[in-house]
């Protein structure tokens, strides 16, 4: 049975409920998050294929039918940990359900804020929504006041901004907001015009929610070497990435080639 978007909607919002209260205050709440997730299958009997931070690869209910199905869903249960421990208003549970085997096969998401209850989600061909209301990505282009959000490793952190600079230096003010997911849903209903994720060991549980909602509100998303992002959905699958909103997509794309190419 394909999952709807509202038991994905109720599953985060079980999430919200229990983690809410505790932000900023414990240290283990990922563990509760992912706890909650795993009650929330077991007790709707859901077959499928959980990819989550914290169990890695585990199937729920009948394992056999979870596989002819190749149903999964791909969890973070607290995306932007530290944020949450240390009570930084800026975290998310970021849930993606998808049909088959790759990125492609993502068909609905869910994102929640877990300090504001706001939920973006999106569902293959019919858009994407904050709450209720569509969103839709912005319509800058460089030449105006964009806001960036790049992610780059700490290691080398000096001599990485200085050589991602042909980008930065283009954009009005950069961010780092520290959740994945929801800086992707930020792309998404056009407060922030392009992220650049830089971080070779950036994984799919973090972006696999915000993907289809980033599409879906008419951004674009793709690898550092500009080709279409179709990875093999595994809890080990990990990739540096950009999105941005349409008019972004060429500039970003020429630039980050030059930069891989050491041509600048
Ligand atoms: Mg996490």
């Amino acid at each position: 049975m394909e999952l709807s978007i509202g038991f994905l909607k109720n599953v985060a919002l079980a999430v919200y409920n229990k983690i809410n209260p505790i932000l900023g205050l414990k240290q283990n709440i990922d563990v509760i998050a992912e706890e909650v997730i795993i009650d929330c299958l077991e007790k709707a009997s859901i077959d499928i294929l959980l990819i989550s931070e914290e169990i890695g690869e585990k199937y729920i209910g009948n394992k056999e039918k979870a596989t002819k199905s190749k149903h999964k869903l791909i969890v973070d249960p607290i995306d932007g940990s530290n944020n949450a421990i240390r009570g930084i208003p800026f975290c998310s549970t970021s849930i993606a359900f998808a049909l088959g085997n790759t990125i492609d096969d993502i068909t609905k998401s869910v994102v929640l804020d877990l300090t504001t209850k706001n939920i973006y989600w999106a569902e293959k061909g019919k858009g994407a929504f904050l709450n209720a209301k569509k969103i839709n990505i912005s319509d800058n282009d460089i030449s105006k006041n964009c806001i960036l959000e790049i992610n780059l490793p700490m290691r080398k952190i000096v001599e990485e901004l200085t050589k991602y600079s042909l980008i930065t230096k283009k954009f009005y003010r950069i961010r780092v907001m520290g959740s994945t997911a929801l800086s992707l849903c930020q792309i998404a209903k056009g407060s922030v015009d392009a992220f650049v994720d830089l971080v070779e060991k950036s994984r799919l549980i973090d972006t696999a929610g915000g993907i289809l909602i980033v599409k879906e509100a008419g951004g674009k998303i793709f690898s550092k070497h500009g080709n279409n992002l179709n990875e093999k959905i595994s809890i080990d699958t990990k990739f540096p990435f950009a999105a941005s909103n349409a008019k972004l997509e060429c500039f970003l794309k020429e630039n980050l080639k030059k930069i891989t190419l050491n041509r600048y």
